[in-house]
C-alpha cells in the first residue's frame, strides 16, 4: 500500500504544468554572477562527499539523452523532419537551451523564502549529450492512447513510470546496443487533434504545455528514466504562423519564444535528476527563482547549491549512473577520513583518497571514471566483502591506485 501511495505522489508531483499557451518571453540577459562558493581550489580536494561543493575547475558530468522523435506512417508529416534543415536545427536549438539553463544559473537578489545561505553556483557541472532518433510507431505517436487529455486536465497516463504506455519502448530503447544508454525523451502528439492544427498551422491553438519525467530511483539502478514532452511540434506551428501574425512579428523573434519554451523542459531534466517543486528551504512553487517552481511565468533561472548538489548525489547513486558518458570525471578527489563500509553500488567521477589508518570495506560493486586514482594514506586499506569490486564504466577492473602495497587491498 504505501509503495502504491508513493507512486501516486511522484505522479502528481511530476506531471507539470510548465507554461501557459501563448508566448513565453525571453529573459532579460542578466549578467552570470561568479561562482562564489568559498571552497574553490585547494579546500576542496580534501572534501568529503558529504562535504562536497561544486567549484569552477570541475569538469562536468556528461548524460547521454536519447530524444526519441515520433512519427505516424498513415502522415506526411507527423512531427519534426529531420531532413528539414530548419526544423532539425530548432530541435537541436531547443534541447541545447536545457543545457544553457543548467550552466547558466543567476544569482537572485534577494532569496527570502527561497534559501538562507549565501553560496551560490552559477553552473550546475550537469550537461545533457542529446542524440536523435526519429522513430515510427502511430500508437506510442498518440499520448491519448495512454488515457491522457491535456485539455479536460486528465494528465492520468501522461507520466512516464514503469507501467506507463510508452513501456514497451522504454525497454526496446535502453536494450539498443546500437544507441548509447540514456534518458528516454519522447516527443508525441495529440493524434485526435493533430489533423485539425497540422492542416491550418496550428491555428486556434490551445493546448496547454504539460510535460511529465521520472524520479531516479536508487533500488533499481538497472531501470529507465524518461521524459514526455507532447506537441512541441505543433507548438512550433504555432509560434512560426500564428504568433507573427498576431504580435507583428517574425519568425526569428517568435523562434527564440520557441526556443525559450526548453525552461520547462530544462524543469523536467531537474525532476529526472531527483529533484522536486519542493524543498528543505521552502514549500511547492514559493521560491519564484527556483527552476523547479511550476509558474511558468516565474524567471526560473536558479538553483539552490543543495538542490545541486542532491542532483550530483544521485548521479551517484541512483539508475542515473546508467546514463553518464563512460569518461566523465569531475576532477576532484573525495577524502575518506574514517572507517567507512559501502554497502551499495555507488559510482565516483572523482578520485578517491584514503585517509591514513582508515579501513574502506566495500560490499556491492563501485564504479571510477578512468582517469580516477584511488590513493591509500599510511596503513590505509580497502577490503572487499560479499560482491565488492571496483571497476571502470566498461566492467573492466579498476587498476588506478597510488601507494598500494601487498596488504593494502584484501578480499574476504
Ligand atoms: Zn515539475
Amino acid at each position: 500500500m504505501n509503495k502504491f501511495l508513493i507512486l501516486c505522489m511522484v505522479f502528481m508531483c511530476s506531471a507539470c504544468t510548465t507554461q501557459t499557451i501563448g508566448i513565453v518571453q525571453p529573459q532579460a540577459a542578466a549578467t552570470p554572477t561568479k561562482n562564489t562558493s568559498p571552497l574553490d581550489s585547494k579546500l576542496s580536494s580534501t572534501a568529503t562527499i558529504d562535504n562536497f561543493t561544486i567549484t569552477n575547475h570541475l569538469t562536468p558530468i556528461t548524460l547521454n539523452v536519447n530524444v526519441i522523435i515520433l512519427t505516424n506512417d498513415q502522415k506526411k508529416h507527423s512531427n519534426f523532419d529531420w531532413n528539414n534543415a530548419e526544423e532539425k536545427s530548432l530541435v537541436q536549438d531547443y534541447f541545447e537551451k536545457i543545457n544553457e539553463v543548467w550552466s547558466h544559473f543567476y544569482q537572485p537578489d534577494n532569496l527570502t523564502g527561497c534559501y538562507t545561505g549565501t553560496d551560490f553556483y552559477n553552473d550546475s557541472k550537469i550537461r545533457f549529450k542529446f542524440n536523435y532518433i526519429t522513430y515510427e510507431d502511430a500508437t506510442a505517436w498518440n499520448y491519448k492512447n495512454s488515457g491522457a487529455n491535456i485539455e479536460k486536465k486528465n494528465y492520468s497516463g501522461i507520466s512516464p513510470y514503469e507501467g506507463w504506455y510508452l513501456k514497451n519502448l522504454d525497454q526496446k530503447f535502453s536494450n539498443d546496443p546500437s544507441i548509447p544508454k540514456g534518458i528516454l525523451v519522447y516527443l508525441t502528439m495529440d493524434g485526435e487533434n493533430f489533423d485539425r492544427f497540422a492542416s491550418n498551422n496550428a491555428k486556434g491553438y490551445n493546448i496547454a504545455g504539460v510535460e511529465a519525467s521520472q524520479f531516479p530511483t536508487t533500488t533499481n539502478l538497472t531501470r529507465t528514466s524518461s521524459i514526455h514532452i507532447p506537441n512541441r511540434y505543433l507548438k512550433y506551428l504555432y509560434h512560426r504562423y500564428q504568433l507573427t501574425t498576431e504580435y507583428k512579428t517574425n519568425w526569428q523573434e517568435t523562434r527564440k519564444w520557441h526556443v525559450n519554451d526548453a525552461v520547462g523542459s530544462a524543469h523536467e531534466f531537474g525532476h529526472t535528476m531527483g529533484l522536486e517543486h519542493s524543498n528543505q528551504y521552502h514549500k511547492a512553487n514559493q521560491c519564484k527563482y527556483a527552476l523547479m517552481s511550476q509558474t511558468g511565468s516565474d524567471p526560473r533561472n536558479y538553483l539552490q547549491p543543495t538542490e545541486i548538489l542532491k542532483a550530483h548525489k544521485n548521479l551517484r547513486e541512483s539508475n542515473l549512473i546508467q546514463f553518464v558518458t563512460e569518461n566523465s570525471f569531475l576532477g576532484n578527489t573525495f577524502l575518506i577520513p574514517q572507517h567507512t563500509t559501502w554497502t551499495k553500488t555507488q559510482r565516483f567521477y572523482s578520485n578517491l583518497k584514503v585517509a591514513d589508518n582508515v579501513t574502506l570495506t566495500i560490499k556491492e560493486p563501485i564504479i571510477m571514471a578512468p582517469q580516477a586514482k584511488i590513493t591509500f594514506g599510511k596503513n590505509a586499506k580497502i577490503i572487499f566483502e560479499k560482491n565488492g569490486k571496483i571497476t571502470y564504466p566498461n566492467g573492466k577492473e579498476f587498476t588506478g591506485y597510488v601507494n598500494k602495497s601487498t596488504d593494502t587491498i584484501i578480499k574476504n
